[in-house]
């Protein structure tokens, strides 16, 4: 080899030896959660205490590694570990299926003493929205209202979970349009039959002969949302009221619950 050559492999093996290093580092970095913080995962959250003890290990990991990168901030409200928990796992469980995915397009969220409008004002006359991805300004951020937010996992059988709503909405937005199909994670063979189940269950929810929270007959966006939260909280109940629908979004969502 000509010197000119050897000093270019040089470099290249020093810069790959600089960019594992790096790597090596930053996975370093994320702390593993404290047993405190299992344990309120455990009682917390009832999805993380269906797992599996591998799946626990992993869905740990995720939490801590949402908790590393993502901010969250009591306006006007104090927010204890365990609230940083519940929005971590609001982010975390529609993603589990998808190992190593992260959320690009947020940054921070926010969690407000109460419902809010649609300025995400807390004091407004009109005031009766409870979770909300931002726009605008408010790009990349979240808006939950904690009160909602704790009530979502302390009641798993009331089918809601605002959390978990907005995640979906951002998972939703992370194509470009919040419009009920989630390009990045619905293959294209799924794209015909999810849009035709889709509009059959809204017409099932507009004629009152379904058990789904008629808000997800809004729209296709909200549609999504609605469903997963049913999916996501009661997943034997929603199996049993809508195999066709559950077995959809096992598959979308890469999870068998
Ligand atoms: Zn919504």
């Amino acid at each position: 080899m000509d010197s000119p050559a050897l000093l270019l492999t040089t470099l290249l093996l020093a810069f790959l030896a600089l960019m594992a290093w790096y790597w090596f580092i930053r996975r370093r970095q994320v702390r593993p959660l404290t047993v405190e913080q299992r344990s309120l995962l455990e009682e917390e959250v009832a999805f993380y205490r269906r797992l599996s003890k591998t799946d626990k290990k992993r869905f740990e990991q995720s939490i801590a590694q949402f908790l590393e990168e993502i901010t969250i901030t009591g306006v006007e409200t104090e927010v204890t570990q365990a609230d940083r928990l519940l929005v971590a796992a609001s982010a975390v469980i529609p993603l589990f299926g998808f190992p190593g995915w992260r959320y690009r397009n947020l940054n921070e969220v926010l969690l407000y003493p109460n419902t809010f409008d649609e300025d995400y004002q807390v004091k407004a006359a009109q005031r009766d929205i409870i979770g909300m991805v931002g726009s605008g300004a408010m790009n990349r951020m979240m808006i939950l209202s904690l009160p909602a937010l704790r009530d979502s996992f302390a009641h798993p059988e009331r089918r809601q979970n605002v959390g978990i709503h907005e995640f979906i909405h951002l998972l939703d937005k992370a194509d470009g349009a919040t419009d009920g199909m989630p390009e990045v994670l619905i293959p294209q063979e799924y794209v015909m039959p999810w849009l035709k189940l889709m509009h059959h269950e809204i017409a099932e929810i507009r004629e009152e002969d379904s058990d789904i929270n008629p808000y997800g007959a809004t729209n296709e966006a909200e549609f999504l949302s609605v469903v997963a939260e049913y999916f996501f909280s009661q997943p034997e109940k929603f199996e049993h009221n809508h195999p066709e629908l559950y077995a959809m979004m096992s598959r979308i969502f890469r999870q068998e619950l």
